[in-house]
């Protein structure tokens, strides 16, 4: 029997509501297949501040360390909340950079999926959904302006300053670009290029460095994008998209975007890889205004699970049992209140309730052989 320990953080906010739902399906693909998953619990985030004193403890360094994957919860608090905690400790610049940091995890990918009988979910009209929205952000993780240097002071005319540096070397340009391209190859063969050349010198340097990557796969077509028009096109036309790659903060905003076309940050799950470890979590953050509630949506936590299993343990089959279980609760007329609009004839269910419909699913489902 395969054994696999995977560290989980649960995080702030609707983090343990929605990691809650994940350990679910852990369990039962555990039962299902021949295969154990030790599941080690750690702080993380703005909880592990207040609990320890450090949102990214020595503690939950080391668990993630041995662990062989890791799932991560969102993290973060209220905007007022958070002036509670120094500023280098907030959680995304004391827990989240170096996780980031430290296990290299330069390959970001975000699903954007919407199957046409969910059109329903989008604000876009159903004539835009056209056929489904079916694309995936590459999103590089730890470069630019997130892991530049930074300096704030006063200057000579005794005004407050601030000065963050946009940094990429291009090795950093050329893996980013491997990784998209090489998925491109595996999709339908086309590659958008999210750029700024006609104002930052970084762009220049990105699309200098896919021009010469791209030699290498003749198959793929290149087509590039200025980012303002991409957040346009997203909206207007999003089925001409398949891969797209961008620099770190560009996806950052970008991918947000991504959610709001489907309907919700809620159907946003994500894969961040890096040379030796990979970890995963929901692109959004920890939701305080719906925290505690039992009713976020834990699809982008079960949806990062599905990833784990197909990119960190090869279980492609599983994995995608566990996305059409998700999607046949939605097909079911059931989804959790962020899909629900007044009105609609969506059936609202609670977090909880939404993991129990995704177990009882995948468990009628045939075990991969
Ligand atoms: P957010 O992503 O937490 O929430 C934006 C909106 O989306 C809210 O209305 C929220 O209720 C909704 N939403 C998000 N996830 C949902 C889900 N699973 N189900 C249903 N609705 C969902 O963004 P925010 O409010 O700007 O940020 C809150 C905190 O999260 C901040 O501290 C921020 O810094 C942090 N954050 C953390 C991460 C991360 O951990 N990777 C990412 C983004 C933001």
């Amino acid at each position: 029997m395969t054994n696999y320990t995977i560290a989980l953080l649960a995080g702030d906010g609707i983090g343990p509501e929605i990691m809650a739902e994940a350990v679910k399906v852990f369990k039962l693909v555990e039962q299902r297949n021949d295969i154990s998953f030790n599941l080690v619990e750690a702080e993380f985030g703005a909880g592990a501040y207040f609990k320890v004193g450090h949102p990214f403890p020595e503690a939950t360094k080391a668990i993630c360390d041995d662990a062989d994957a890791i799932l991560k919860g969102p993290i973060g608090l209220s905007h007022e909340e958070s002036k509670k905690i120094p500023v280098d400790l907030q959680p995304e610049r004391g827990a989240l950079l170096p996780l980031r940091r430290r296990y290299n995890t330069f390959a970001n990918f975000r699903p954007v999926s919407l199957p046409k009988g969910l059109a329903h979910f989008s604000p876009l009209k159903p004539e835009v959904i056209g056929e489904g929205i079916d694309l995936i952000m590459v999103r590089e993780l730890v470069g630019g302006l997130y892991f530049g240097k930074k300096e704030v002071g006063v200057n000579e005319q005794g005004l407050r300053y601030v000065r963050e540096t946009l940094e990429y070397d291009e090795e950093q340009i050329r893996r980013i670009m491997h990784e998209a391209l090489q998925l491109a190859m595996r999709r339908k063969k086309v590659l958008h290029n999210i750029h700024k050349s006609n104002v930052l010198k970084s762009s220049v340097l990105w699309n200098e460095v896919l021009e010469e990557v791209a030699e290498e796969y003749p198959e793929v077509e290149i087509r590039h994008i200025l980012v303002d028009a991409a957040a346009t096109l997203l909206c207007l036309n999003p089925g001409q998209f398949d891969v797209m790659v961008m620099e770190n903060m560009f996806g950052d905003i970008l991918s947000d975007q991504g959610g709001g076309i489907l309907g919700s940050l809620g159907l946003m799950p994500s894969a961040c890889k890096g040379p030796e470890k990979s970890y995963y979590e929901p692109s959004h953050g920890s939701a305080p205004d719906i925290a505690g509630q039992n009713i976020a949506n834990p699809y982008s936590m079960i949806g990062s699970v599905a990833m784990m299993l197909e990119n960190s343990f090869g279980m492609v089959e599983e994995s995608q049992n566990v996305w059409r279980a998700m999607q046949s609760v939605f097909a079911e007329g059931f989804s959790t209140p962020d899909l629900s609009k007044p009105g609609s004839d969506v059936k609202m269910i609670k977090t909880a309730e939404f993991g129990d419909k995704v177990v009882a699913a995948l468990e009628a489902m045939p075990v991969p052989k």
